[in-house]
């Protein structure tokens, strides 16, 4: 009997960043807490084969998966709220989709036919959704379409699911559309005519959606619902309030309030499990809300106005938090801000600096001072890729005395290329998908704060860079006092370094922030912040 996976269509109308991401991954919480296996998968409708190549300005943080992928930042809340890995096949773009219906018609696959967006793109979207849901056996794929629908560029997808609806035959899928109910504060009324014309458009293009999830600042009133129900053709109890709360991670115990598990499930004829206890994310969220101390981390990039540029790092702070019992404020800092006669007033009241990740040479200088402030006042440093190059480069310039030492991604002719290009990367000339992607492994020292976090030798951490540790300078560095304690036995290639006579002082090559998960917080992120909350006067 071939496996049959049931579909979850997830659009979203009246206006962007409504969260179809945050409800499509509390759906699925709530599934897989009954026993189901499920997985989301992300399509977006721009022309970028992937995210690699945005700027985070652009599109927030660019999540990096196991098997290399560079994937939109929705993949990241899936993993953290499902606890299971995601792949390449989970983010689809319409640049992907194109790049090989486009290589199938060189080929001369199409065997002479004119190539069209249906049936021909319309089919390579759809055969994407469905080899996820029959290759992994999922029992649920839940298919999150980016974009507002009435967008032309999410058009073919629209149209590819409208299909599959009925390929797919009746409670095999189901249609979430999630809008937006604004409040007009001068009439202190919700408005739900935007639902209605999204709903309208969403008919016009041939899809009745089963369920409506409503973005809303206020409780929703009876008679509100009712206006949608009547006027959107659902029933009363397809109607979904989605009210803002002060965490994302409280979302899939609104969406159990609200019904929306039982819904999709009895849509789909499948039997309702136990009610979910969720009772370890019940406590996450008791923890998130009661903490018992506070403390503040530094986070130093050059993205700060955009604080989807980093998500993951900011989510693997709050669950390390959650995991100290302590509410940990992130604070913001511009690395380009950041000069030698501010710096001391800029971090003084901090209990841990972390140096983001980053590329090219703005706000470099910054990054280096802060990790030269962390080393000299003592104070609990986390440096991840950039962050870490740039702690090596402060410890060469300033204890090594390498005057001018730097990464040859930031001036190539230095005369002490402490942070060099690997030697792979020689020679590449594209820019997408060429990094050192994905999970490779790392050996630790016993005797170091690193196996302390991890409690563990042999650790696999996901990766996103071009440059290196210039092994040339491993002896130096080690020489005084800054130790290689992490090195990936095949190449030799330094993954972590700490300082040995600092209370905690890590850099990391590798990107922990994508393995840090509600249910497993991140052990390196969890000891940084244990580390500063031993700074707490
Ligand atoms: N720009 C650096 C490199 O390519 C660091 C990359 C990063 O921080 N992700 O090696």
């Amino acid at each position: 009997m071939p496996h049959n996976t049931k579909y979850v269509f997830v659009t979203g109308g009246v206006t962007s960043s409504l969260g179809k991401g945050i409800i499509s991954a509390s759906l699925a919480k709530l599934l897989q807490s009954q026993g189901y296996s499920v997985t989301i998968q992300k399509l977006d409708p721009y022309i970028n084969v992937d995210p690699g190549t945005l700027n985070p300005y652009e599109h927030g943080e660019c999540y990096v998966t196991e098997d290399g992928a560079e994937t939109d930042l929705d993949l990241g809340h899936y993993e953290r709220f499902l606890n299971v890995y995601t792949t390449q096949a989970n983010n689809v773009t319409t640049g992907r989709i194109y790049q090989s219906v486009i290589n199938k018609e060189r080929r001369g696959e199409y065997l002479g036919k004119t190539v069209q967006v249906i049936p021909h793109i319309t089919d390579e979207i759809k055969r994407r959704i469905k080899l996820l849901g029959t290759k992994n056996k999922f029992d649920v794929v839940i298919t999150e379409i980016g974009g507002t629908v009435g967008d032309i560029e999410s058009l073919p997808y629209i149209e590819a699911v409208r299909q599959l609806k009925w390929e797919l035959g009746p409670t095999n899928s189901v249609f979430i559309h999630l809008t937006l109910v604004p409040y007009l504060s001068a009439s202190k009324e919700l408005k739900t005519k935007p639902t209605q014309h999204s709903v309208k458009v969403m008919l016009e293009n041939g899809i009745q959606p089963d369920v409506l999830v409503l973005r809303t600042e206020h409780p929703l009133t009876i008679d509100v619902r009712k206006k949608v129900a009547l006027f959107c053709n659902v029933g009363l109890e397809a109607v979904v309030e989605s009210i803002d709360v002060s965490t994302i991670y409280e979302v899939p115990l609104l969406m159990q309030e609200e019904k929306l598990d039982e819904f999709v499930l009895r849509k789909l004829n499948l039997p309702m499990g136990k009610a979910p206890e969720l009772k370890v994310w019940k406590q996450f969220i008791n923890k998130l809300k009661n903490p018992k101390k506070h403390i503040k981390i530094g986070l130093i990039g050059k993205y700060v106005e955009l604080p989807d540029a980093y998500k993951s790092i900011t989510e693997a702070i709050i669950h390390a938090g959650v995991s100290n019992e302590c509410k940990v404020d992130l604070v913001f800092i511009h690395s380009e801000e950041i000069v030698a006669d501010n710096i001391a007033e800029t971090l003084n009241d901090l209990q841990g600096i972390l140096v983001a990740p980053g590329f090219g040479h703005r706000g470099i200088e910054g990054k280096i001072l802060a990790a030269k402030y962390a080393r000299e006042q003592n104070i609990p440093f986390l440096g991840i890729c950039l962050g870490m190059q740039c702690a090596v480069i402060e410890f060469a310039r300033n204890v090594l005395g390498y005057k001018n030492a730097n990464s040859t991604e930031m001036v190539r002719s230095t005369p002490y290329p402490v942070i060099d290009l690997m030697e792979d990367q020689k020679g590449v000339t594209d820019k997408g998908g060429t990094m050192r992607l994905g999970a490779y492994p790392c050996r630790i020292n016993r005797s170091s704060k690193a196996f302390e976090a991890y409690k563990t030798q042999d650790i696999l951490e996901r990766h996103r860079h071009r440059f290196e540790l210039n092994n040339n300078y491993v002896e130096d560095l080690k020489k005084h006092g800054m130790i290689a304690t992490g090195i990936n036995l095949d190449t030799d290639l330094v993954e972590i370094v700490e300082l040995e006579s600092h209370p905690w002082f890590i850099g990391v090559q590798f990107h922990p922030e994508y393995k840090s998960t509600v249910i497993n917080p991140h052990p390196l992120f969890v000891a940084f912040v244990k580390a500063a909350l031993s700074l707490l006067k």
